[in-house]
């Protein structure tokens, strides 16, 4: 049985990946599942637990790494992020096309795991930084200080685009899904060939 793919889908906080995931996952042509992370970060207001993530304590946290219980994971402005090994294999046996929005760091654990064709690497890019200020801005949902943690760790980020595969500009969201759902399409082909 072919196993599914395996998609990556980096960026900056604030660039809109999440608003791209929850359209990409909502097109069933594509027969993804969204694995979904374990955080130590605290809920947002309109985040749900088990559903954006499994929100945790420190604690559990560390319980799954001694465990060797994530594909990767990191630290990511003050929190620490991971994606479980068995529910992004039970997906990928499945044939399920799993997918995973993290940041740089992990992605490069991935990377340097898995070297088959069923890994997709995509990195979201704001059309400008101010454009990504503005939009780390209006979400309203964290202090200044974390905000401008979030914006100094956004330029680390975009300048490590060239290790994706491909790299999309989310200038306007219907256009960079639809590219981003080509290039999905594109790889479940190759996948059969
Ligand atoms: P946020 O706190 O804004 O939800 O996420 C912060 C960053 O962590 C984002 O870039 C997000 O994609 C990334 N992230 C979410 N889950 C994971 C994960 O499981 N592993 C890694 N490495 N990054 C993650």
């Amino acid at each position: 049985m072919l196993k599914g793919l395996l998609i990556i889908l980096s960026g900056p906080s604030g660039v809109g990946k999440g608003t791209i995931r929850k359209r990409i996952v909502l097109d069933e042509s594509l027969n993804i599942a969204y694995s979904i992370s374990m955080t130590t970060r605290p809920k947002r207001e309109f985040e749900q637990d088990g559903v954006d993530y499994d929100f945790v304590s420190n604690d559990t946290f560390d319980q799954a790494l001694k465990n060797n219980q994530f594909l990767e994971s990191a630290e990511f402005v003050g929190y620490r992020y991971g994606t479980l090994k068995s529910r992004v294999e039970a997906l990928r046996q499945e044939g399920k096309n799993v997918f995973l929005e993290i940041e740089v760091n992990g992605a490069r654990q991935v990377m340097s795991q898995i070297k088959d064709k069923g890994l997709v690497t995509i990195f979201l890019m704001p059309p400008s930084y101010e454009d990504l200020e503005t939009r780390i801005r209006k979400r309203r949902s964290e202090s200044e200080g974390i905000i401008q943690q979030r914006l100094k760790k956004a330029s680390s980020e975009m300048s490590l685009h060239h290790e994706y595969q491909y790299v999309v500009v989310n200038d306007q969201l219907d256009q960079a899904a639809k590219q981003i759902i080509d290039i999905i399409h594109q790889r479940i082909d190759a996948l059969k060939e």
